[in-house]
């Protein structure tokens, strides 16, 4: 695993300012990462005074930095369950849509959340790609199985990948078998597949 959620986000998901499903993203990721699990003990254990005092909009790169400087004492990570059924244990107790086909050798399976994020399950076959495809606002992904290529990089089982804003791109299943991931989404605009973009997004 090496790719991480950014200390922006840890620090938001640690004040609990992020919505739900990008928080279950997070989540999904920290049941498989120590590293990332202990710094969002740390931040949970001085971060509850310090950032709810900020609204979202002041927490920068700079967040979990100031948090952490103001602690001392070590933190002991909670440790995770294992896995069950599948899926993660954050993800466990969440209701679920039924499998949908997206054609093109994709699967989605809606999270049910009140949320104005969209996010589900996605499931892609062995080597196929997802359309090419831009985002409006932030999407955060954790591969729960299997792995996929996006350009130069290689996303494997407990990475997260965090995309934010006018981000253009075409990630490619790997060969090897199907790649599961948890997506949650503020908008994604694809180009040139209205039917497959209107399906997910109305699901
Ligand atoms: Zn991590």
């Amino acid at each position: 695993m090496r790719h991480h959620p950014t200390e922006t986000t840890l620090a938001a998901y640690a004040g609990g300012a992020l919505p739900e499903p990008m928080g279950l993203v997070v989540a999904t990721h920290l049941f498989g990462c120590p590293a990332c699990r202990r710094l969002t003990a740390m931040a949970e254990a001085v971060g509850g005074t310090l950032l709810e005092d900020l609204p979202p909009a002041a927490i920068d790169d700079d967040a979990l930095a100031l948090v952490l400087a103001r602690t001392e004492r070590p933190v002991a990570p909670a440790k995770p369950s294992r896995l069950q059924g599948g899926l993660p244990p954050p993800l466990n107790a969440c209701s679920f849509g039924p499998w949908r086909r997206l054609g093109l050798g994709l699967r989605w399976r809606a999270l049910n959340s009140g949320s104005h994020v969209q996010a589900g399950l996605l499931e892609g076959a062995p080597g196929k790609s997802l359309p090419r495809h831009s985002h409006a606002g932030m999407e955060l992904t954790c591969v729960i199985a299997g792995s996929f290529r996006d350009g130069h990089e290689r996303y494997v089982a407990g990475d997260l990948v965090e995309i934010e804003g006018e981000h253009r791109h075409q990630p490619i299943i790997d060969a090897s078998g199907p790649c599961l991931c948890i997506i949650a989404t503020e908008g994604v605009k694809f180009s040139g597949l209205l039917g497959f973009a209107q399906r997910l997004l109305t699901d």
